[in-house]
């Protein structure tokens, strides 16, 4: 029974002296009112006791304007004053109806007693005690004082009044209760928020006034992504998690000044305790709400906070105060740990972010990436947090797959954009169908990740991979993918990161469309830190070194060309191969720098040979595509060999080829200027590319340099290709040079194909300066060309023993040249050498007797004997005429043979002629037989 129970009665304590109150103001007018009439029929009825009267309406006109005028519109003790105000008069009343008028009924009196319960709202049983008392009163005095009979009448009549008023007071008790729980409970829903029953923002607003010129800690708290939890788990469990935070915030801050005043924000206002204790309690509700459990469900929301510190001297200042700490729980949004910002009130801060907040939150609200309708990256990293706490089976591996559709900007140029959106459509779509249920986000442009389990993973991936490579006829999409596969603790941002360093890590291999991260990853990421940051030091400091490569003429076999090579000497890192820094250099766009320096130090270089008397030979520097976008590299490489002094071509400039397949024009007119200067340019890496053959006839080279990989795995195909390479490099007037020669057979070989240079280890390393420079010094330095030989050299080098007629020659039409044995000699004052043999002619002048050597080191070999006249006359003629001249078939000791002859250059320096030489036949028969032999096949 709810009107007995005095709980009740507490908890609308604040309501009811409120009605208490109103009930006193009209007990002050009834009262006076009632004192005037009370007067005028006493002073009618019994004179005796007018002068009552008259002290009663005093004290009613006191009453009224103590009420009036003294009682403040929030007095907290109204209860007990209407008990007081009513004790006078009643005392009054019964005095009056007994000792003062012992003849009469006490009615003034039982009026009071039976209209006091109307006025009083209390606990039924205090009002029913105070009529009590004043009728056992009345009932005591009567006795004392009347005759019987109207004792009697007294009892009876009190009696009566106390029935009645009992019966008011439970009654209008009863009644009027209901109305003030239905008004507090009225009020309540407006200033209450239904969900939490913490107040709401109209309270806040009524409220507020009380915060003022006060110091107060005034805090915003907003729940980090409600939206998203209400669309993994429902929006009852959203709600839930709603009520439990202000469950929470309440147990921290009481809910006395607590107020839900949006969505999923609250405002606390504290003037109690100190910041720092403050602060520890926000942490305190951080920690108690990242642990609930909700139904079946662990969940893990955040929330964050950001607070001002000040006193508010008006309301506006109290909004700005509130605006601030709005700001800052924005910023502590952006935190991962700690999620709280405050301090004093700072106003600079409050207007011009406004509007930037504005559009930043309407920025993240959006979660779906509107061309995929996927999820976007904000989105993304929360459901996948919540789904790896919750709602993936914990003891499953988990893996971050992401993907890269690559060259999507060239699909873009070939196919239109419209295409292109297709593309990345089409992609989101094969992922649903693969990853059904996974979250799976569009990072950006052409990146996607998604998180799933790692068991069977790999064949989905290999799967999609297939499904994209197909969707566009004759086009092949190619996919990358890089994994990670989560632990416990890691970021999902961060997760994140490493898969795509996974992925990018195979960027640039061909066929490979899956990686698994692995720690190097951070090592190589923290390493483009370090050079990127340190190049210009390296530099200042001398750690950029060059080391030299010699470049060996093949038919001099003697050192003709450097090549230098860049070293990064670190200091903490050691000795750094270019192939460690030279890419990330060139991803940004900084490999000039470092070039410019080799250019330097190749400089300072032929200064030091210079100075202990050695011979300069050219030598060539590798320039990077990226070189030409950042600096003039013409103009800076000329100024600075003129400055030294040096001729232009002792430089020679080697781009590598995969250069040439960007920004052509732009490379043809420097290639052009480099010439124009003096400078020889150089193809490197001939062969790596694609389309290597048309750069050749695009572009105006000195030489080609063949790709490492034809040497390295030389076999009977990349040989036919080499020789191919060379022949097609001639008739362009090309020279070619191999490297990466590391064995005997392999400098033969391509010795035999026409390549005129060779560079590899097996004629040295790659050395220092110094180094070099310390052999020569000792007289054991490389035996090197005479720069004034090296064209001879060259010519003789180029001749095609395998099929001399190319050469510009006019042919013996029919004859296959595979057959016969040629050769290049040398004739000259001091005796006839060797130059160039093929193996049929080794083994011919083997067998003549003309040379002791073997087949394998005949080069360089002297002849013995000298050549007979007519041989003598056909050479001379060879020379003179510039034509094929035939030598008729002789006797050479028991041998015929028969041969041809051509000049091919004459050394300037030493005078002596190279002739190459087919040698026709060679057997004890004649000449003609063997021609004969040679027609039919
Ligand atoms: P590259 O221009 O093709 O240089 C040839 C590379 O092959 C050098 O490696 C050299 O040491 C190595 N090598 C030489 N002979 C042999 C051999 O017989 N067998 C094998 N297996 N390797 C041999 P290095 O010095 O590590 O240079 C690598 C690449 O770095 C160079 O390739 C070049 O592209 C680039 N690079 C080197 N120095 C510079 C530079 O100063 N500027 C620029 N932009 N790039 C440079
Ligand atoms: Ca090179
Ligand atoms: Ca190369």
């Amino acid at each position: 029974m709810e009107l007995l129970n005095i709980d009740f009665y507490r908890r609308h304590s604040e309501d009811l002296n409120r009605t208490n109150l109103r009930s006193l103001q009209f007990f002050s007018y009834a009262n006076l009112i009632g004192a005037a009439l009370n007067l005028l029929a006493q002073s009618l009825i019994s004179k005796a006791v007018v002068a009552s009267s008259v002290i009663l309406l005093v004290y009613a006109l006191l009453l009224f304007l103590v009420v009036r005028f003294f009682i403040p519109k929030d007095f907290k003790y109204a209860t007990i004053a209407i008990y007081l105000s009513m004790v006078f008069p009643m005392g009054i009343t019964l005095i009056n109806g007994t000792v003062l008028d012992p003849e009469h009924n006490a009615f003034a009196f039982m009026l009071y007693i039976i209209a006091m319960p109307p006025m009083i709202m209390d606990y039924p049983l205090r009002p029913v005690a105070f009529t009590a008392a004043w009728g056992i009163l009345l009932a005591f005095l009567s006795y004392e004082v009347k005759i019987t009979r109207i004792f009697h009448g007294d009892a009876v009549h009190v009696l009566q009044a106390m029935a009645l008023s009992i019966a008011l007071i439970l009654i209008v008790i009863d009644a009027r209760i209901r109305d003030v729980v239905n008004i507090a409970a009225a009020r309540s829903v407006s200033e209450h928020d239904e969900l939490t029953a913490v107040k709401n923002r109209i309270s806040y607003v009524k409220e507020r006034q009380k915060f003022l010129g006060r110091r107060i800690i005034l805090a915003y708290f907003d729940m980090d992504n409600m939206k998203l939890f209400n669309d993994f788990y429902g929006h009852q469990l959203g709600d839930e998690i709603m009520r439990r935070f202000a469950g929470i915030l309440i147990d921290c801050f009481g809910d006395e000044n607590l107020y839900r005043i949006g969505g999923d924000e609250f405002i606390v206002a504290r003037s109690d305790i100190s910041e720092a204790r403050f602060k520890e309690k926000v942490l305190d509700c951080q920690n108690k709400l990242a642990h609930i459990r909700i139904e079946n469900y662990d969940v893990h929301p955040t929330v964050s906070c950001g607070y001002t510190l000040d006193i508010a001297r008006t309301l506006e200042e109290l909004q700005d105060m509130a605006r601030l700490a709005d700001i800052r729980s924005y910023y502590a949004k952006q935190k991962q740990k700690e999620k709280i910002i405050g301090g004093y009130f700072d106003r600079e801060m409050v207007d011009p972010k406004n509007i930037e907040l504005e559009v930043e939150r309407n920025a993240t609200a959006s979660r779906i990436d509107e061309l995929t309708g996927l999820e976007n990256m904000t989105y993304f990293m929360v459901h996948a947090e919540e789904a790896i706490q919750s709602l993936m089976d914990p003891d499953r591996h988990k893996v971050f797959l992401y993907f890269n559709i690559m060259h999507l900007k060239k699909f873009n140029e070939e196919f239109g954009y419209v295409e292109g959106d297709n593309l990345l459509k089409r992609m989101a779509e094969v992922l649903r169908i693969y990853f059904p249920n996974c979250p799976t986000a569009r990072f950006a442009e052409d990146h996607y990740v998604v998180l799933d389990y790692r068991d069977g993973c790999e064949e989905k991936v290999e799967r999609v991979a297939t499904l994209m490579k197909t969707w566009k006829e004759h086009y092949p999409i190619e996919i990358k993918c890089g994994f990670y596969e989560y632990r416990g603790g890691d970021e999902v941002s961060l997760s994140c990161d490493h898969a795509k360093h996974a992925c990018d890590s195979i960027k640039e291999e061909p066929g490979k469309f899956l990686c698994e991260y692995d720690t190097s990853f951070e090592a190589q990421l923290w390493r483009k830190h370090y050079v990127i940051d340190h190049l210009d030091d390296a530099i200042a400091q001398g750690n950029i070194q060059v080391y030299y490569q010699a470049i060996f003429g093949s038919v001099s076999n003697k050192l003709c060309n450097e090549e230098a090579l860049v070293r990064w000497i670190d200091p903490s890192l050691g000795r750094m191969r270019p192939d460690n820094f030279i890419p990330i250099l060139e991803k940004n766009r900084l490999t000039w720098k470092m070039d410019l320096a080799v250019v330097d130090e190749v400089i300072r270089g032929f200064d030091e040979r210079k100075r202990v008397g050695m011979n300069l030979l050219p030598i060539s520097v590798n320039l990077s595509r990226y070189d030409f976008e950042n600096c003039d590299m013409v103009k800076e490489i000329t100024d600075r060999m003129d400055a030294a002094g040096l001729p232009h071509n002792l430089m020679v400039i080697e781009i590598t080829e995969t250069a040439f397949t960007e920004n052509q024009t732009r490379l043809q007119r420097e290639i052009k200027r480099f010439h124009e200067a003096g400078f020889q340019v150089w193809m490197d890496d001939f062969g790596s590319g694609y389309s290597s053959l048309n750069l050749m006839r695009q572009f105006e080279f000195d030489m080609i340099k063949l790709d490492m990989d034809f040497v390295t795995d030389m076999d009977e195909k990349s040989l036919v290709i080499i020789k191919q390479i060379v022949n097609l490099a001639r008739q362009l007037g090309i020279g070619t040079i191999a490297e990466g020669v590391e064995t005997q057979e392999q400098a033969q070989a391509l010795r035999d194909a026409g390549c005129e240079k060779m560079q590899g280890y097996y004629f040295s390393k790659p050395n220092s300066l110094e180094y070099i420079i310390g052999r020569a010094e000792q007289g054991v330095g490389l035996p090197f060309e005479d720069p004034a030989q090296s064209q001879y050299y060259e010519l003789v080098g180029k001749v095609d023993l395998q099929n001399p007629l190319v050469h510009g020659m006019e042919t013996a039409e029919g004859i296959s040249m595979s057959s016969v044995a040629t050769g290049v000699m040398e004739f000259s004052k001091d005796g006839n050498y060797v130059l160039r043999a093929n193996e049929r002619y080794a083994s011919f002048a083997k067998e003549a007797g003309f040379v002791s050597k073997d087949v394998a080191d005949i080069v360089g070999a002297k002849f013995e004997g000298v050549p007979n006249v007519h041989f003598q006359a056909a050479a001379k003629r060879a020379i003179e005429t510039g034509d094929w001249e035939q030598v008729p078939e002789e006797v050479e000791g028991q041998i015929y043979v028969s041969a041809f002859l051509h000049a091919v250059a004459t050394n300037p320096v030493t005078g002596a002629t190279a002739l190459l030489i087919l040698v026709m036949s060679m057997s004890k028969e004649s000449r003609k037989h063997i021609l004969d032999e040679a027609l039919k096949s």
